[in-house]
């Protein structure tokens, strides 16, 4: 959903009729509003103005038929009902208000295009300045300087056509789990190959631009609905996987969940010293510091606010050099980094492991997993570089393969290999965000500084283990301009042009309940996820409410849920119990309350029943020896806290047992010791 500026913009996908329905739905979701005061025509300007509609028209030409048939039945509908020619928006409005009633398929065909087109009109920039013409009135800078010339660090192979190669262990996915158990079976002495679907970006690719940092880094081009439109999915898809783009907060793994994957999954050692050495151990590696966790005025107000409150709060610890940080340059975190400070995967463990003598392929999809005797064989994958057109087959060969592809990609690559058991796809825990913004007096400078710089963790631990922290957001205009929710396009407006004095809260919420993830007749994830769980539901309210309680004790003026259409507002003077009441009576999906998710986990778990979990304890499969889940969807359950380090140390955990494991295959029998 996310499509960026590379959308072609000579798309030919929709009829004369569709194409004028479709620019009277953009000019309605983002109309022109009289306005006396208006030097940066910013109330002035239409969706249509900026070209919204044909990135638009650009974005359906990509998808496959069937998903570009649900979008322009909408338009369909529209035309149907005169929509391009009704007499005002007024009447527009009313018409989309009736049709987002007649069906929940319509209603979220219909929040997926305004998404879409808020996305573009708040994102899109014009190739000479870099910038878009609205960024000015939300006190935005756009990119502050151009990507430095630095040179790749990391050697990939470059396939010139099909390639086989063998190897002693293959592993799929360079993120915050691939990358470290390459790093460590290489420095034990295994071959390693790694297989990245993602292309290899650096500080020079990093242009500090919202749409380009989704189109390049990003699953599925950036923020993406679940197939059930009820969550905002975000997950990076580049070497180094997600954390390349993530915010960096580093955070342990909770003592309780470390008792609970021991005691109820046998997670043997993971509440005691010998997990307590794998997350020492990563935080060293990726430089963990609170050295550079500043301040923003947004953040200075959630101190504030918890400060009032007596609620607990921190620094947030970072994995961040304190040599080459900035904090002006923090805030576009998630575009990549272009100070180079971040210590993400690709500056950490790839580098070993290539010091090792890994190897590492990018742009290589891995398409299936091979088994020979019920035994991990290797992996079949697909190298397709769009930049250059070139494409070819590999084959690795391995008796060793680790299923690292982030907890959306896992279960659907062993469901095209066929293996895992019943259980693959099952238990997507997603820390649903529910998100608040709070309007303050002043700019809250949002773009500058990291991210994540404190945390709130009052209610990180309650009695029954599922709780969750508050945390900051970074400033993402067309992600904002698609989150907040749109009754009207004077209202949108009039949200927007609040954004520079927004604090945006979100909640790392544990949820109890999970989803699933399954694959089409193509072999592609399908992830559905619905909050129906009543702790989580309960709990999505509590977050919401302490959220809002943070806004009021220091002085907003407004505040409101990201979410769809029909969500109130709040005011200064307005009942704010009344609001969160109208908040709690929202429904959660589509048509209401939208949550993000930016933490996949639990989809091909650990645990010592194969009906419930995909891997025993140790991470191997219950079905295919020789197969191994290297990532956050080795989970049992939710974390309840930022997953990175936990997956780091997790995978340095299983790392170890790979290395120790002893299986008898052509020869490579022996457990490998470290060199
Ligand atoms: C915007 C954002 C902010 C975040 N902030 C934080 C934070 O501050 N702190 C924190 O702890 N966590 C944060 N996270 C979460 C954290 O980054 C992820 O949980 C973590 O990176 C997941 O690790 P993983 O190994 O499971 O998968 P990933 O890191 O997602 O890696 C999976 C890799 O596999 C590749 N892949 C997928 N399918 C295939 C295939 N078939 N063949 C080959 N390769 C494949 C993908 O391209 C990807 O690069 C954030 C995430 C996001 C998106």
């Amino acid at each position: 959903m996310g499509e960026a500026q590379s959308v072609s913009l000579m798309a030919d996908v929709l009829t004369s009729d569709q194409r004028a329905t479709l620019r009277a739905f953009c000019d309605t979701i983002v109309p022109p509003i009289d306005c006396a005061d208006d030097p940066t025509g910013f109330w002035a300007r239409r969706a249509t103005d900026t070209g919204v509609d044909q990135y638009v028209e650009g974005y359906l030409a990509t998808l496959a038929a069937d998903r570009r048939a649900d979008l322009t039945m909408v338009l369909d509908g529209l035309a149907m009902q005169d929509f391009a020619s009704a007499p005002s928006d007024l009447s527009r409005e009313q018409i989309l208000t009736e049709m987002n009633q007649s069906s929940s398929q319509a209603a979220l065909a219909l929040e997926a295009l305004r998404s879409l087109i808020l996305l573009f009109y708040y994102g899109i920039t014009d190739p000479l300045t870099g910038q878009n013409p609205n960024w000015t009135l939300l006190a935005y800078p756009g990119p502050l300087r151009p990507p430095p010339m630095t040179p790749k660090e990391l050697s990939t192979i470059v396939p010139n056509e099909d390639l086989e190669a063998q190897a002693d262990a293959c592993v799929i996915g360079s993120g915050a789990g691939g990358a470290v158990i390459a790093a460590e079976l290489a420095r034990r002495g295994l071959s390693v190959v790694v297989l990245e679907a993602g292309g290899y970006h650096n500080e020079a690719d990093f242009a500090q631009l919202e749409l380009k940092a989704y189109q390049d880094l990003y699953w599925r081009g950036g923020p993406t609905l679940s197939a059930d439109g009820n969550i905002m999915l975000l997950a990076g898809a580049t070497l180094g996987g997600g954390t390349v783009v993530n915010f960096t907060n580093c955070v342990r793994t909770p003592d309780r969940v470390r008792r609970e994957w021991a005691n109820d999954y046998r997670l043997d050692g993971v509440d005691g010293p010998e997990f307590d050495a794998h997350l020492d151990a990563v935080l060293a590696r990726i430089g963990a510091t609170d050295e550079c966790s500043d301040l923003n005025p947004a953040q200075e107000r959630l101190v504030e606010g918890c400060t009032r409150l007596g609620w607990k709060h921190k620094r947030a610890v970072r994995n961040t050099d304190p040599a080459t940080y900035s904090p002006d340059t923090a805030g576009y975190l998630s575009f990549g980094d272009q100070s180079g400070s971040k210590r993400s995967a690709d500056k950490t463990w790839l580098v070993d492991a290539l010091q090792h003598g890994a190897a590492i392929l990018t742009r290589t999809h891995a398409q299936r997993v091979l088994v020979q005797n019920g035994r991990a064989a290797g992996v079949e994958a697909l190298y397709a570089d769009p930049t250059t057109g070139k494409s070819a087959s590999i084959t690795i060969h391995a008796p060793r393969v680790v299923i690292a592809a982030g907890a959306l990609e896992s279960p659907a690559l062993l469901l095209r290999s066929n293996i895992g058991g019943p259980a693959v796809g099952n238990y997507l825990r997603l820390h649903p965000l529910p998100v608040v913004t709070a309007v303050h007096a002043g700019d809250m400078k949002n773009w500058w500084g990291a991210p994540h710089a404190m945390i709130c963790d009052e209610f990180a631990n309650p009695d029954d283990g599922y709780g969750f922290l508050i945390e900051g957001a970074n400033y993402a205009p067309a992600l904002a301009g698609a989150a907040t929710p749109w009754t009207s396009g004077r209202a949108h407006k009039e949200r927007m042009a609040d954004a520079s004095r927004g604090v945006v809260t979100i909640s790392v919420l544990r949820d109890r309940g999970y989803g699933r993830v399954a694959i089409d007749p193509a072999g592609e994830a399908v992830i559905t996820y619905a909050i129906t769980d009543d702790l989580d539901r309960k709990n999505y309210c509590k977050a919401l409410d302490a959220q809002l309680r943070l806004g009021s004790v220091t002085g907003a003026t407004a505040m409101f849920a990201g979410g769809a259409a029909d969500l109130p507002h709040w005011r200064a003077g307005d009942d704010l119990e009344a609001f969160s009441a109208r908040l709690h009576r929202a429904p959660i999906g589509p048509t209401g309350l939208r949550p993000f998710s930016a933490h996949q986990m639990g989809s091909c778990r650990m645990g010592p029943d194969p009906w419930t979990s995909v891997a025993k304890p140790s991470g191997e499969l219950h079905d295919t020896p020789g197969v191994w889940i290297g990532d956050a969807s080795a989970f049992p359950t939710a974390l309840g806290v930022n997953p990175m380090v936990t997956i780091m140390a997790l995978a340095r955990r299983t790392a170890t047992a790979m290395a120790a494991s002893v299986h008898t295959v052509d020869g490579d029998a022996h457990p490998v010791a470290v060199r």
